[in-house]
């Protein structure tokens, strides 16, 4: 981590910030050195990727590192629920015969991640907010005004929904799954506070059969799809100010 901070001040006309895992090797089980990293100068601590399993070390994080300024980012994703991450339970998966991951799965660690946010006094900022429910269960909690929550929107998931999986197109494969219309409408509607594109490789499509390879593709968000995509939306809502601790 000093390495990539070093490197970015010599290198970056920018201010680059990093973020640092909440629990060691991302397992969700113990926390990670956050003492360190806050010497280092990082703010914003998250398991992305996967949800911290273990909400007790979550709840600890979060009291601990909150009295340093530093905040949390959650990828909500109950793992039982989400079985392959292929894509979104509902027609599709039926269709297609692979089991879906359903919105119920992000919604619970939405509202737990809040919920132990409120408890710690801690910010929390929801990540790629997927569904309707999750970002109405954001928009309750920001409404009460006792905690501090903020969340992000996914270009993809404001502009395709799992029907655009077809005959198994991994080039729609997400994590969090893309769901139905009205959840792009609904997160079109609603009240996330950034855009954030979770760049990742995206997968060579090399296996000669349909369902195996969207079962093993990672999740696409390259760079070459996201642009356009980001170029075509319009929204009335405005990003509020983050404090300046932004990635
Ligand atoms: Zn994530």
């Amino acid at each position: 981590m000093a390495t990539v901070l070093e490197n970015a001040k010599h290198r970056s006309r920018i201010p680059v910030y990093t973020s640092g895992c909440v629990t060691k090797n991302r397992e969700g089980k113990e926390l990670a050195e956050i003492e360190g990293m806050r010497e280092l100068g990082v703010k914003m601590l998250t398991d992305d990727g996967d949800t911290t399993g273990d909400p007790a070390v979550l709840l600890r994080a979060m009291q601990y590192a909150t009295e340093f300024g530093m905040f949390f980012a959650s990828h909500c994703e109950v793992p039982e629920l989400a079985g392959p991450r292929a894509l979104n339970e509902g027609v599709m998966s039926y269709r297609l015969g692979i089991k879906g991951s359903p919105a119920c799965a992000e919604e619970i660690i939405i509202d737990r991640d809040i919920r132990l946010a409120r408890a710690a006094g801690a910010h929390v900022h929801i990540q790629h907010v997927s569904s309707k429910l999750g970002m109405e269960t954001i928009r309750w909690w920001k409404s009460r005004g006792d905690v501090k929550v903020t969340a992000e929107v996914a270009p993809h998931h404001l502009l395709f929904t799992d029907e655009h999986i077809g005959d198994y197109d991994t080039n729609y494969k997400m994590n969090p799954p893309l769901r139905t219309q009205a959840d792009c409408d609904a997160l079109l509607a609603g009240s996330s506070t950034a855009y954030s594109t979770s760049l990742l490789p995206t997968t060579p499509r090399t296996l000669p059969s349909k369902k195996p390879r969207i079962l093993s593709a990672r999740p696409m968000a390259s760079p070459a799809s996201i642009r356009p995509l980001s170029r075509s939306i319009t929204t009335s809502s405005s990003p509020e100010n983050l404090g300046g601790t932004w990635w």
